[in-house]
């Protein structure tokens, strides 16, 4: 079995990453166009509660800042543990960018990416990451046990430049909120 993409590795030191650990605020300040995409993540996040599944949304955008694609998160109604909205764009994005267009695209996100999104993250190669809520204080606020790993810390391991930003303050008590009136 395969277990590493020969096609696109750029970087085989994994301190060569520029990924950090990120539980306390983001590393790097959020510019305008950040807050208005994860804006769009948040209410897509909205949309998925109200249908019934989990609340995340996320949003891929590509090197000139156009958007290629948003996503929400399907589990429930798709019957797909494995239906999370930046799986479904790592995805889309390994189907119909370029490594190059994937390498300058931007993955927002409601929510910190799971262990399994981080690593499809990873492997389509995509350059940056930008969050609203952190998985720990996501489980922070539910009481649900988290897994314990940052999307960052999984990034760093891959080997890939990624650079994460998050969590975003501003956005805290709005997505906690998605996550407590379900
Ligand atoms: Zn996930």
């Amino acid at each position: 079995m395969n277990t590493t993409d020969p096609e696109d590795e750029r970087t085989t030191d994994p301190a060569a990453g520029r990924a950090t650990a990120s539980t306390d605020g983001p590393t790097t300040p959020l510019t305008a166009d950040d807050r208005r995409w994860l804006a769009r993540c948040v209410e897509l996040a909205a949309t998925a509660r109200d249908a019934g599944d989990d609340p995340f949304g996320s949003v891929l955008v590509d090197g000139t800042g156009a958007m290629v694609a948003d996503a929400r998160n399907t589990v429930a109604t798709d019957r797909d543990v494995t239906a999370h909205p930046e799986l479904k764009l790592a995805r889309l994005a390994s189907r119909q960018l370029t490594p190059d267009q994937r390498a300058a695209a931007t993955m927002y996100t409601s929510g910190e990416h799971c262990p399994m999104c981080a690593a499809a993250h990873a492997y389509a190669g995509i350059g940056r990451l930008v969050f609203a809520l952190s998985g720990a204080q996501l489980a922070e606020a539910t009481g649900q046990p988290g897994w314990g790993l940052t999307a960052a810390d999984l990034l760093v391991r891959s080997g890939r430049d990624v650079e994460v930003v998050g969590p975003d303050p501003a956005f805290h008590d709005e997505v906690v909120a998605l996550h407590l009136c379900g």
